[in-house]
C-alpha cells in the first residue's frame, strides 16, 4: 500500500463491530483509516500506542454544549461525535451555517427542534436553539402547557418539517418540557419521522412514580406512538426520567422490542440530572409525592443552595426561569438500592451511553462561549459534562466488572451509530476500526482512565485519554490540548443545496 499519514503502532485495537480485540497498527490517510493489520508500512507520523487502547472515539446522542468549551472537556471524555438530539434546533440549515462558521473540534449535528417550532408558532418568541433559549421561552406558558389549535399544529408540523427537509438528524420532543401538547400533535410528527425513515428523540412527558401522568404513563404512550406510526423513537436519558420505577419501564420497552417496535434507548452514568428551574415537572403540587424526594433534591447551580421548599421554588422560578439546577434523583452514593436501579439503566441490553451534557455556565448563569483552556475557574455545568464516558469505563467495566471492555467500548461506540444509520448513512463509518471507515480514535490507558469532575468540580477534564483524533487530526496528543485544532466535520442528512 502506499504511504499513510500516520500509523498508531501495537496498542489493543478494538472494533465492536467485528469483535476484533488485539494488538494491531492502525493506518491512516487524509482523515480515513487505511488498513488494520500487523507491521504497516510506516508513514511520515506515528503513535506509539503499547499498552494503549485504540478504540473508536465515542459517539454522543445527548451533548447540549455544542461549543468551543464543551467541545474540548468531552474530547479528554473520548468523545469525537457530538450530537444535539433532544432538544434539537431550529432552524435547522442555520444552524448547520453557524457551527461551519464558528469552526468545531468535535463532529457535530443536530435534529429538527419541535419545541423551538412550539415556541415560534404559539408564542411568536424568537430564542435561540438552546437548553438557556428554552428557559427563558418558559415566560409565555402557552407552548408548555397548551394543546395546539389547528391553524397551529399545521405551523407546527409545517416547520419541523422544513427542519427534516433541511437535513436535521430526525426530530427532537423534549416532550417533559412541553407536557400539554396533545397526542394528535405528538401522532402526526411521528407520522412525519416515519415517513422521512429518521428517528425521534424523546424526553418522555411525565416525571413521577405514581399515576396519572407517571413515567410508565408516558412510556406507554412512547411505545403506543412507535407502533400505531412505524416511528423509531429513541428513549433519552432512561436513568433520570424511569426514576424508582426503571425496572418496570424496562420490562415494558423490552417486551416492546421483542415485538419488533423501533425504540432505542440511552443512559447516563449518574444519579443526578440538570436542567432549568422552570421545567414543568417542578412545578407540580404533588412534586415531593410523585418524585420520591423532597424539595432538597433540587439545588440551585450558580449558588450551590438546596431548594427548602415549594415557595422556595416558585421564588427561583419567577426570578430566573433560565437558571441550572441539579436534580438528585437517585442517591446512588449512600443507597445500594439506587445503584441497582441506576444499573439498570445503564446496563440496558443494545442500550447507548449517552451524556446529557450540558452548557459551560459563569457563576452569573451566562453561558460561556469562549476559548481560554483549561475553562474559566467559575465554569459549571455538570460532571456529565466531563466525565460520562471515563466514569461509565471505569466503574461498570474496570472496577466492578460488569461487562467486557470490549461490550463496554460497544456501548460508547457501535450502538450509538447503529441508532442513527439507517437515515444518516454517514454513520456506517463511525463508531468503527476498520479501513474505510472514518479516523474517529481515542487512545487511552484503561488502567488509570478516570473521571475527575464532581458536583464541587465540574471543570475537570477526565485522565487517560492519550490521544484523540478527529477526521485523523490531532486534537489531544499525548494528554495535551492541540489549541488550534479544528476538525469537526458536520453530521447531517441528505438535503437540497
Ligand atoms: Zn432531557
Amino acid at each position: 500500500m502506499s504511504k499513510c499519514d500516520l500509523i498508531i503502532r501495537r496498542g489493543r485495537v478494538l472494533d465492536p463491530e467485528t469483535d476484533f480485540d488485539d494488538v494491531a497498527d492502525v493506518a491512516i490517510r487524509n482523515g480515513t483509516i487505511v488498513a488494520v493489520g500487523d507491521n504497516l508500512d510506516a508513514g511520515a507520523d506515528s503513535i506509539d500506542a503499547q499498552g494503549l487502547v485504540v478504540s473508536p472515539g465515542f459517539i454522543d446522542l445527548h451533548a447540549h454544549g455544542q461549543s468551543t468549551p464543551a467541545d474540548r472537556m468531552q474530547a479528554f471524555d473520548g468523545v469525537t461525535t457530538t450530537l444535539e438530539l433532544e432538544l434539537g434546533v431550529l432552524p435547522v440549515g442555520r444552524w448547520y451555517a453557524e457551527q461551519q462558521h464558528s469552526k468545531r473540534i468535535l463532529n457535530y449535528g443536530a435534529s429538527v427542534g419541535w419545541v423551538f417550532g412550539r415556541i415560534a408558532t404559539m408564542t411568536m418568541q424568537q430564542v435561540d436553539s438552546s437548553i438557556d433559549g428554552m428557559g427563558r421561552a418558559t415566560r409565555d406558558r402557552r407552548w408548555v402547557d397548551n394543546v395546539a389549535s389547528p391553524a397551529e399544529l399545521d405551523e407546527i408540523v409545517e416547520r419541523v418539517r422544513v427542519g427534516l427537509e433541511e437535513g436535521g438528524l430526525g426530530i427532537g420532543f423534549p416532550n417533559g418540557y412541553a407536557p400539554g401538547a396533545g397526542m394528535k400533535e405528538l401522532s402526526q410528527l411521528c407520522e412525519l419521522a416515519a415517513r422521512f425513515g429518521t428517528p425521534t428523540f424523546t424526553h418522555i412527558a411525565y416525571l413521577s412514580n405514581v399515576d396519572p401522568r407517571s413515567s410508565i404513563d408516558a412510556y406507554t404512550r412512547l411505545i403506543g406512538l412507535a407502533g400505531s406510526t412505524g416511528a423509531h423513537m429513541h428513549i433519552c436519558h432512561f436513568n433520570s426520567t424511569s426514576l424508582h420505577d426503571v425496572e418496570r419501564a424496562a420490562k415494558l420497552v423490552s417486551t416492546a422490542q421483542a415485538q419488533g417496535l423501533k425504540i432505542t434507548v440511552e443512559a447516563y452514568p449518574y444519579g443526578t440530572g440538570s436542567t432549568v428551574v422552570s421545567a414543568e415537572f417542578f412545578s407540580d403540587p404533588d412534586f415531593p409525592a410523585r418524585m420520591g424526594s423532597d424539595y432538597e433534591s433540587i439545588e440551585l447551580l450558580a449558588d450551590r443552595r438546596r431548594l427548602r421548599n415549594r415557595a422556595d421554588l416558585m421564588e427561583a422560578q419567577s426570578k430566573d426561569p433560565g437558571a441550572l439546577v441539579l436534580l438528585h434523583f437517585l442517591d446512588v452514593a449512600v443507597n445500594p438500592r439506587h445503584r441497582d436501579l441506576l444499573d439498570i439503566s445503564v446496563t440496558y441490553p443494545g442500550g447507548a451511553i449517552a451524556s446529557d451534557a450540558m452548557p459551560w455556565t459563569h457563576a452569573n448563569g451566562t453561558t460561556y462561549f469562549g476559548d481560554e483552556w483549561p475553562l474559566p475557574g467559575d465554569a459549571t455545568s455538570h460532571p456529565r459534562s466531563s466525565g460520562t464516558f471515563s466514569k461509565f469505563l471505569r466503574e461498570w467495566v474496570r472496577e466492578r466488572r460488569v461487562m467486557s471492555l470490549l461490550e463496554g467500548i460497544r456501548k460508547c461506540t457501535l450502538i450509538p451509530a447503529q441508532i442513527l444509520e439507517p437515515s444518516t448513512p454517514q454513520m456506517r463509518n463511525k463508531g468503527r476500526v476498520q479501513a474505510g471507515c472514518d479516523a474517529d480514535l481515542v487512545v487511552f490507558d484503561f488502567g488509570s482512565l478516570t473521571d475527575r469532575a464532581d458536583f464541587q468540580n465540574m471543570n475537570l477534564p477526565s485522565l487517560g485519554v492519550k490521544h484523540l483524533l478527529v477526521n485523523g487530526e490531532r486534537v489531544i496528543s499525548d494528554g495535551e490540548l492541540a489549541l488550534a485544532a479544528r476538525p469537526g466535520r458536520p453530521v447531517r442528512r441528505k438535503y437540497a443545496q
